[in-house]
């Protein structure tokens, strides 16, 4: 009797730098292939089919798409902005979140447009006190008064 079959190989095609979104960091990574290769006792003798590619972390061993490869981390200045945004939406002032930024040792400069860009400059003023919210605040948190967008 001739046993034989297939079997899936995983094989290295390639290695190099990338940005790994799970270990948040430039790591090594293995591109590798996977064939299908028929068998005869056992043993590969020629591949059948490639079923597909992918990259491996050689820090935290997960395994991705190729597009991964086209990931590039948030630079400082977004994750700012998406921090701020996310302290607005919650109900900050803008002016206090401003003094916030200029108390963290960012420029006057650097305030403001991170406020620009996380308020998309459509901001609602508190018709009480005066206070000014990101748009998607619905009531102001200094007073409770009603808010008009500017
Ligand atoms: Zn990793
Ligand atoms: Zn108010």
């Amino acid at each position: 009797m001739i046993f034989f079959g297939s079997r899936s190989r995983q094989v290295k095609i390639g290695e190099g730098e990338f940005n790994c979104p799970v270990c948040n960091a430039e790591r090594v990574y293995k591109h590798m292939r996977t064939t299908v290769y028929f068998t005869l006792y056992f043993i590969p003798l020629f591949p059948i089919r490639r079923l597909g590619e992918y990259i491996t972390c050689q820090a935290c061993n997960q395994a991705f798409d190729m597009r991964v490869l086209e990931y590039k981390p948030p630079s400082e200045s977004e994750l700012l902005v998406s921090q701020v945004q996310t302290e607005l939406e919650a109900g900050m002032p803008i002016h206090m979140m401003e003094k916030k930024l200029l108390n963290n040792g960012q420029s006057a400069e650097t305030a403001a447009r991170t406020l620009e860009q996380a308020s998309r400059k459509l901001l609602k003023t508190c018709t009480s006190c005066g206070f000014s919210y990101i748009s998607t605040v619905t009531a102001c948190t200094n007073c409770g008064g009603e808010l008009k967008l500017d």
